[in-house]
């Protein structure tokens, strides 16, 4: 898969056996990091992690940054990566606020999609010349597909969606990471959690516009790194995102005083979960049960973890930023209370996939070229159809399915594989 996301990255530093600087999606290293940032990494080494410039390179493990899809200080997302510069192409419509809900199938092919324009409007059909390509994402690909009458026809039956095609893979094999965190006071204003207050944010916003740096232009989540629960991993199992605040993500728990947050997610999760319909109705939200835990490796492996984040917080080299920790809280020592903890806070890393997992046996949904089994003229293309959940963020996993995509729907010779010069290959 190398060379697809080497296609796909338009790297502003640099490019080797690794990296490509020649593709549409803007990727950087972060420009706003604080001195806390630098403060974890030797906390890190203080416990026998490295520091790794490139987790994208040879190793990932280590302590460092993460590179954005950031491209002179601004968003590179998908759209603006892709559609942005093709948007005057006389073949290409692009329309949003569009509710796709039916893929039109004919005797046995894929022929359009229905599409409205609100919940309950009118209904109108678009016809493909070729093919249709669903890419609605790792929940709404599923649920697209049982709207339409493919997917587990006992499900479909009870709630009320005349089976088209019977495939009992759709909606299965539902894989996410898992956030557990720890949340520290700071000894004093060390992360961008003050920007909160109405001038401050009104700095920040001028700041940005005149010098395109400060928290305007950080994630907020760009320090990081990989490590292991299981000792014995072939690579790392652990990854951790420094949030340089609290309650930064919906949910969490937000200081009074500046705070940050260190994430820490097992990545080879065991557990399956399911997408499912609530009802046939198109505007209803599906059912999304990501079972978290079902298998108690899971939890163990989260929990050892959390531990570890734990653990670089409480380092020599973090003491002059940190104060104490909040969260999970000194009283919480016992796996049996870390255990509670997560169950009350933990949260999505927001990474779901496989949910139209490709492969050859009863239960994938695509083939390894994207085609929906059993109906012509039909393809998935989004993170729903990787089988296992990549040991990462899925963003640009995801953008590379779709380069991969594209050579296939196009009838493209596949890209070489790739060759590495010396001896970085990992
Ligand atoms: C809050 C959040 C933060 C994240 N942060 C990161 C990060 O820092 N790094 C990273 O690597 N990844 C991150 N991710 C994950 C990353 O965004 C996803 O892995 C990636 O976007 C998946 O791409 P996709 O094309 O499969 O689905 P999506 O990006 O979800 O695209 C699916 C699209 O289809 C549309 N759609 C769905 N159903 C219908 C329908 N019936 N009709 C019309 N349109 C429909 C949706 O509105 C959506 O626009 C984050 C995700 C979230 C939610």
């Amino acid at each position: 898969m190398l060379p697809y996301f080497k296609r796909a990255e338009n790297n502003q530093r640099f490019a080797n056996d690794f990296h490509g600087d020649q593709g549409p999606l803007g990727v950087s290293n972060p420009i706003s990091p604080l001195p806390i940032c630098e403060a974890y990494f030797r906390a890190g080494q203080e416990m026998g992690i490295p520091f790794n410039p490139d987790f994208n390179g040879a190793s990932q493990e280590g302590v460092g940054y993460y590179q954005l899809t950031q491209k002179d200080a601004r968003r590179s997302s998908a759209s603006v990566a892709y559609l942005k510069p093709i948007r005057a192409r006389k073949n290409l419509t692009v329309r949003t606020d569009v509710l796709v809900t039916r893929v039109v199938v004919e005797k046995g092919r894929a022929v359009g999609v229905e599409v409205v324009d609100k919940p309950g409007g009118e209904k109108t059909i678009l016809r493909a010349e070729r093919e249709v390509i669903v890419s609605s994402g790792a929940i709404g690909s599923p649920k697209l597909l049982m709207q339409s009458g493919i997917g587990p026809a006992d499900h479909l039956q009870s709630v009320g969606v005349t089976p088209v095609h019977d495939l009992p893979g759709v909606g299965s094999n539902m894989q996410d990471h898992l956030d557990l965190f720890v949340i520290a006071e700071c000894t004093g204003d060390h992360t961008y959690d003050n920007y909160a207050k109405l001038h401050r944010t009104m700095w920040a916003g001028l700041q940005y516009l005149l010098l395109k740096k400060g928290p305007v232009a950080s994630s907020l989540f760009e320090t990081g790194g990989f490590w292991y629960a299981d000792p014995t991993a072939a690579s790392p199992d652990i990854q951790f995102h420094l949030g340089l605040g609290s309650g930064i993500e919906a949910g969490v728990e937000k200081l009074n005083n500046p705070g940050v947050t260190l994430n820490s997610a097992f990545l080879r999760p065991r557990s399956r979960g399911t997408v499912r319909l609530k009802s046939a109705d198109p505007a209803d939200h599906p059912l999304i049960d990501p079972n978290y835990w079902s298998d108690p490796y899971d939890r163990d492996m989260s929990i050892k973890g959390l531990r570890l984040a734990r653990e670089i917080m409480r380092q020599k080299a973090l003491q002059p930023y940190v104060l104490r920790e909040v969260l999970p809280g000194p009283a919480l020592q016992s796996d049996a209370d870390l255990v509670d903890y997560a169950c009350c806070t933990s949260k999505t890393d927001h990474h779901p996939v496989g949910t139209c997992r490709m492969g050859h046996d009863a239960m994938a949904v695509v083939t390894p070229d994207l085609r929906l089994r059993g109906i012509e003229g039909l393809r998935i293309c989004d993170a729903s159809v990787m089988p296992r959940v990549p040991s990462s963020n899925t963003n640009a996993p995801t953008i590379m399915v779709g380069e991969k995509g594209a050579d296939l729907i196009l009838g493209r010779e596949p890209l070489p594989p790739a060759v590495f010069k010396g001896n970085q290959a990992a």
